[in-house]
Order: structure tokens, then sequence, then C-alpha cells
């Protein structure tokens, strides 16, 4: 389950990330990098395949 990302659900990035890059990876045919920012949130939405990522709490658990 652990490579497994279902739709909807957010991608956890470390806190210290300012961008993040998604390839599509929850999607079979994928699509051209794009690097998203962190403007003023803790969560950013790819606007290709409308993949979340969120910031992971610092403190949190060791997986
Ligand atoms: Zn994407």
């Amino acid at each position: 389950m652990n490579n497994a990302i279902s739709a909807g659900q957010a991608v956890h990035v470390s806190p210290d990330q300012a961008t993040v890059c998604c390839r599509g990876a929850n999607n079979a045919l994928g699509h051209p990098a794009v690097y998203l920012t962190f403007a003023e949130q803790s969560t950013v939405q790819c606007y290709y395949c409308g993949c979340e990522y969120k910031h992971a709490p610092e403190d949190g658990e060791h997986s």
C-alpha cells in the first residue's frame, strides 16, 4: 500500500520543500513534469492530474 496513491489522497512532502515536482505518478499516462509551489498554504494541487500535495508535520510519525 505504500506506493499506491489513490486519487483524492494528499501526498505528504517535507515541510522544507517550497516546491514539489509532479509527473502524474498516480496516472498511467502521466504528464510533463511540473513544479508546484507552496505559496502561503501548506497544500498545493497539481493542475494536470489533480494530485494534492501537503506539507507533513515535522514531528510526525516515523513510517
Ligand atoms: Zn500531477
